[in-house]
């Protein structure tokens, strides 16, 4: 048995399988299949859909790098329509009875190998893209990037030194048991989607991991951040009690639902969900939340690999808000760069990302993209209780400048005849001790304040938030974060706004008094500590202070 110690991000116990993630390659899993027609249509059909994704990669390609740098696309589409090419992957799904994933792998494998043994330098450059064009199919049929159900067809507990936010978000749910980490620090966006997701996560394991340790049998204790691999007999008993304790728990604060999040002498606070996608949204209701404090929008962006339409952001903004049937749904635009990174953005290489090129920044220069999702947003907020905040602010002239883009959105959808809401509740994030300083100016101008507490404690304590080597250096309770929030709060309320916290801090138990004792007027947590916070808010005494 190998016991391995980290950081806990999700308390909760999982066992099963390991796998290993690996970054860009898709694994591909041999599996016998009953019907070759459905098989090999199901080639064909992956084969025009990389065609068509080809085709446009061409014509972005064509209009911002010029027609010799385009050609490459036009020859991976022509490949893709080579006889030879398409009559091996047939001939094996057919001969073999094995899925289209397994067959298109061996045919690049062939293929490439024939391409490298050629003399002529041409055609040894070809044993490239024979394999870059397999690995689009390979992706498509299995419905995800390096971790599609060719990859991972099963539920296993993931493994990886550490795993940008774009290739978490890319996760098939359903499929993650857990997460395992070498690296990484506990506020990282992987841990907070690890966090949201409710799933049972360990970061910060160290070395003592490794590609090994693929398709171990493990255990995740995510309450004590301890992960065992291939556990003896006595561990696995002793960790499936916890794991018995913890569901009883849980059952417990299931009774809590329903219930007023109030404290035993009368001082009530909201407590509302952060989500990063739609689908979210079932979590945050099934743990009761009261609304959703916090919607990570730039995931919609880290999703997808061009900038998402403004149908396609209102289509999800409005499913978000009717799913919510009513209750607040605030949405916090784009907050991109740094560790959220999209590469279609084509953001420069910074020296200091945390400190650069990133959220408001990009949309106020960046304007066409801003407005785009201000469209979206405006024209959804028809259908629900939508409310919208900017990150990063750092001045009032920030706060005007998005607000002035927000009307230019408004004429121009009123113009169109196209039609929105006009008063949609505009609030910022209190994220920089700058925003701190002046709050009581902000809070004139904005309706309301949400602390982003990762960032205001990275950018109060000057760590980064990434940093795993810096974590004995960061103290979650230092003084001085929460006498910014503190300061923020009493100057929201002087100018009649009210104030939550979104940020990770807002989920710590052991400050929810003094969040009340502060009179925040809202706590928005991952969806999975809904319950506890409203459990630790009925059980605390204010009158005691
Ligand atoms: C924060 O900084 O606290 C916050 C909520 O935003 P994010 O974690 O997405 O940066
Ligand atoms: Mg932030």
């Amino acid at each position: 048995m190998v016991v391995l110690k980290g950081k806990s991000v999700f308390g909760d116990i999982c066992m099963g399988e390991l796998f290993f993630y690996r970054r860009g390659e898709s694994v591909i899993k041999r599996h016998k299949i009953d019907d070759a027609d459905a098989e090999t249509a199901r080639f064909k059909k992956a084969k025009e859909e990389a065609k068509e994704q080809l085709l446009k990669l061409y014509e972005k390609a064509l209009h911002e790098v010029g027609e010799d740098n385009a050609a490459i696309f036009e020859i991976h589409r022509m490949m893709l329509d080579d006889e030879d090419y398409c009559e091996s992957v047939e001939n094996i799904i057919r001969s073999q009875f094995v899925n289209a994933e397994y067959a298109v792998g061996v045919t690049a494998d062939n293929f490439a190998e024939m391409f490298s043994s050629m003399d002529d330098a041409y055609m040894q450059a070809r044993a490239a893209d024979v394999r870059d064009i397999s690995e689009r199919i390979v992706k498509i049929l299995s419905g995800a990037d390096a971790l599609g159900s060719g990859g991972l067809s099963s539920p296993a507990i993931i493994a990886a030194d550490d795993l940008a936010p774009s290739e978490t978000v890319q996760l098939d749910r359903s499929k993650v048991l857990g997460f395992v980490m070498q690296n990484g620090s506990a506020n990282s966006h992987t841990a907070i989607l690890g966090r949201s997701m409710g799933i049972p996560s360990v970061i910060g394991v160290g070395e003592g991991l490794s590609a090994e340790h693929d398709g171990k049998f493990a255990i995740v204790d995510g309450f004590d951040g301890v992960v065992y691999i291939d556990p003896d007999a006595e561990t696995v008993s002793k960790l499936e009690q916890k794991r018995r304790n913890a569901s009883r728990r849980k059952e417990l604060l299931q009774e809590l639902k329903g219930k007023e999040s109030v404290t035993l002498d009368g001082r009530k606070i909201k407590i509302y969900a952060n989500i990063g996608n739609v689908s979210d949204t079932v979590f945050a209701l099934q743990n009761d939340a009261e609304g959703i404090g916090l919607f990570r929008s730039e995931f919609l962006y880290l999703e997808n690999d061009d900038f998402p339409t403004e149908e396609q952001q209102f289509a999800a903004y409005k499913a978000a808000a009717e799913k919510m049937s009513g209750k607040k749904v605030i949405i916090r635009t784009l907050d991109i760069g740094a560790d959220k990174q999209a590469p279609y953005f084509g953001l420069d290489k910074e020296e200091n990302p945390a400190l650069g090129f990133r959220a408001i920044r990009i949309c106020l220069t960046r304007t066409d993209i801003f407005k785009t999702q201000l469209r979206a947003i405006l024209r959804a907020a028809l259908y629900g209780n939508i409310s919208v905040m900017f990150p990063m602010i750092i001045s009032v002239d920030e706060l005007r400048r998005a607000k002035s883009i927000m009307e230019e959105a408004k004429s121009e959808l009123r113009a169109e005849n196209i039609p929105f809401k006009e008063e949609v509740e505009t609030g910022i994030m209190i994220e920089t001790p700058a925003a701190v300083m002046i709050s009581d100016e902000l809070a004139k101008e904005a309706d309301f304040f949400s602390v982003g507490t990762n960032d205001l404690t990275q950018y109060t304590l000057a760590i980064d938030r990434q940093n795993q080597k810096l974590e004995p250096f960061y103290d979650a309770h230092h003084p001085a974060v929460l006498k910014m929030i503190e300061i923020a709060a009493n100057n929201a309320h002087k100018e009649g706004k009210w104030i939550g916290i979104c940020g990770e801090l807002g989920a710590d138990l052991l400050l929810t008094e003094r969040f009340l004792q502060m009179s925040i007027d809202e706590l928005s947590v991952s969806p999975s500590m809904v319950l506890e916070v409203r459990k630790k808010v009925r059980e605390t005494d204010l009158s005691k202070f």
